[in-house]
């Protein structure tokens, strides 16, 4: 069986570190706040090379929070793409803002090209999401920004380590635009073992609004609340599962883009049937994703259904654009990409076989 995703033998990896961890916070009762979520957040911004994390409930909240936190008027519109997952879509809506799509490029990501002619005086923000774990086409993106007077919010749920250079400087994802939003749901690259989610920005009023909308509102003391906020917080045990994890990412990271080259030398040459995504355009990709596009999309469900049957696990993401209008390209494709199985847990034998799998399948097809 090749799995999509496996976080058991990613545990049995990591597992005396965080049994360890876990049972230091059960004896100290650091369960919500607290010292191993201020390690976490230290870790985590450090890692980043940006002023300030903090560490919320999920990273739908993390992306409502985010934008309330800008300030941003109510009901104006906030683009993005329409290739996304849903919870990108609900962090707008949510923080009584206005969504507005964007079609996608061959990457995936948002169209830079398509951003300009959606603009318009109710325009407040651009919410790029770095999908697939690459990093949007960014310069563009700031530029666009710097002339309309929006604010940019990073939706990095996929793209934990993910690098571009931006006006000849190295970034990551989350230091980039004014801020960034973070999910560590299990099934991403950088993942919790419960839901969590994070937000990253430089701005001082833009950090000490988010982690007071977060924590109920409050200023400096328990009882002293200077808003309406909610609670949205990251607990302890995750932070400190999470401070393990952040000591494995890098390799893990690695051996997704090993296996994203592995896949590009096994599945060269199938280009009447296989679309590969772009391999390094200008960003370092961590591949949370592996995503091929079918040339003749009626050929899916048995191609998935082949894979399955051998013992190899894919997905579809996602089955269904944001937007139904026919006018995008997301719209199209979602009926041709397959995501191939993708993460540390694969080597290049599980690689191998998954691309003799489809060649074969190609043959019997061709034959039939
Ligand atoms: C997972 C995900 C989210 C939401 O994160 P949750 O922690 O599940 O709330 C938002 N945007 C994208 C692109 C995601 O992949």
């Amino acid at each position: 069986m090749i799995k999509f995703l496996d976080l058991q033998s990613q545990y049995q990896g990591i597992k005396d570190q965080i049994n360890e961890i876990v049972l230091e916070i059960l004896e100290k009762g650091a369960f919500v706040g607290g010292e191993y979520v201020e390690r976490f957040e230290r870790e985590f911004a450090q890692e980043l090379g940006i002023k300030y994390a903090l560490g919320v409930g999920n990273g739908t909240d993390a992306i409502e929070l985010a934008l309330k936190a800008l300030d941003l008027p109510l009901g104006s519109e906030v683009i993005l793409p329409v290739n996304t997952f849903f919870g990108s879509l609900e962090g707008i809506v949510n923080a009584g803002l206005k969504p507005v799509f964007v079609d996608c490029g061959e990457d995936y990501c948002i169209d830079v090209k398509k951003i300009e002619s959606k603009i318009t005086h109710r325009t407040s923000a651009i919410m790029p999401v770095h999908l697939y774990g690459r990093v949007c086409e960014m310069e563009p993106i700031l530029k666009l920004s710097r002339q309309y007077g929006l604010k940019v919010i990073e939706d990095c749920a996929q793209s934990y380590g993910a690098e571009i250079e931006v006006f000849g400087e190295k970034k990551y994802a989350g230091n980039i635009g004014d801020v960034g939003c973070f999910s560590f749901y299990p099934g991403k690259n950088l993942g919790a073992y419960g839901d969590g989610g994070a937000i990253t920005t430089s701005c001082d009023e833009v950090f000490e609004r988010a982690r007071s909308l977060a924590n109920h509102g409050r200023g400096k003391s328990k009882y002293e609340h200077l808003r309406i906020g909610r609670n949205s917080r990251l607990d302890g045990i995750q932070a400190g599962i999470l401070s393990v994890k952040l000591g494995h990412i890098k390799r893990w990271n690695e051996i997704r883009r090993e296996n994203a080259r592995l896949y590009h030398r096994y599945l060269e040459g199938l280009d009447e049937f296989l679309v590969l995504p772009v391999l390094d355009q200008w960003e370092r990709s961590v591949w949370h994703l592996y995503v091929v596009r079918l040339k003749q999309r009626n050929k899916r469900k048995a191609f998935m259904e082949f894979l399955h049957t051998h013992g190899v696990e894919c997905g579809i993401h996602y089955p269904v654009p944001l937007s139904q209008e026919e006018e995008f390209r997301a719209k199209q494709w979602s009926e041709d990409i397959v995501s191939l199985p993708m993460g540390e847990h694969l080597g290049e034998e599980e690689i191998s076989r998954v691309a003799d799998l489809i060649k074969q399948f190609i043959r019997q097809d061709l034959m039939r």
